[in-house]
């Protein structure tokens, strides 16, 4: 068995056929958490998970992107003028944050994390007085969606770009402030090892996903990386319909392909992939309580 723990079948890339994928994932005994990017992609994970009795569980919160004004794509959000392109990018408007909207979707039973949320410097706005006021503004509005996690105790799944010491400052000063009760995941980690024991250190998971095979400036080193970070602490994921794996049969990643990523960890950390598997499961139904 495996988990997928970042799944987004709740996007429009899904759109006319999440059930069946969802099916066939379930029935090649893999579990999937799907986590919103904003509130429509949040309630659509919690309506879609909620149709399950087992194995198939939503994530709610409010990606750092969609509190500015950026380009998304149409494998995320459908675009409001409608087009017959399969995939183009296209602008969005900033998107308020109404905390109610998430607490209430949050308390769910099918809502097992606070995610995706976190920090991205990726895209930086002109100006230094804009770059920083976009800063304070990823800072509050994570904090907040932390608070969230710890008031219902639930994990948070963090994504985070650019900005790992930042998220390192941030989560250490909430681990000091709540004594260490904060659990989490840094999902598509692409920091260094130095970071990962950081992040280890202040007791969270690490996520890997199709990055681990990618020679790209994201994750440095894959090999190094993963050879460092303890397999108590890693989760595998496929951040579907992102970051497609090699080996996968479908340009579209699904969360079927985890199984590759699980191939590639046991190959570099030197175990059977059913050690890994057995592993990364049991990590994963500690960290989202499954
Ligand atoms: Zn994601």
């Amino acid at each position: 068995m495996l988990i997928d723990t970042h799944g987004h079948v709740n996007f429009n890339a899904f759109k006319e056929d999440a059930k069946k994928v969802l099916e066939n994932t379930l029935k090649n005994n893999i579990w999937v958490i799907m986590p919103g990017s904003q509130l429509s992609t949040s309630e659509r994970a919690v309506r879609i998970a909620e149709e399950y009795k087992e194995g198939v569980y939503a994530a709610v919160g409010i990606h750092p992107i969609h509190l500015g004004k950026r380009r998304v794509d149409s494998l995320e959000v459908e675009s409001e003028e409608s087009s017959e392109e399969s995939w183009r990018t296209f602008e969005t408007r900033a998107e308020e944050f109404d905390l109610e909207s998430y607490r209430l979707l949050a308390k769910s039973k099918k809502t097992v994390a606070i995610g995706e949320v976190g920090l991205d410097y990726y895209y930086q706005p002109k100006g230094k007085a804009r770059r920083s006021e976009m800063k304070v503004n990823q800072l509050k509005i994570l904090q907040q969606q932390v608070e969230l996690a710890l008031e219902l105790n639930l994990p948070v799944i963090f994504h985070c770009r650019v900005a790992h010491d930042d998220l390192i400052a941030f989560i250490g000063d909430i681990q000091k402030q709540h004594k260490g009760v904060l659990r989490g995941v840094i999902h598509s980690y692409t920091g260094t090892k130095e970071q990962a024991d950081k992040f280890m250190e202040l007791g969270m998971y690490i996520g890997l996903n199709g990055l681990i095979f990618k020679d790209v400036a994201a994750l440095p080193d894959p090999i190094e990386v993963i050879s460092h970070i303890s397999l108590e602490r890693i989760v595998l994921e496929t951040d579907s319909p992102y970051l497609t794996p090699p080996q996968s049969l479908t340009e579209r990643n699904e969360p079927l392909n985890v199984r590759y990523v699980a191939e590639r960890v046991a190959e570099i950390k030197k175990f059977r992939v059913e050690e890994i598997a057995k592993a990364t499961t049991q990590n994963a139904k500690n960290l989202f309580s499954l």
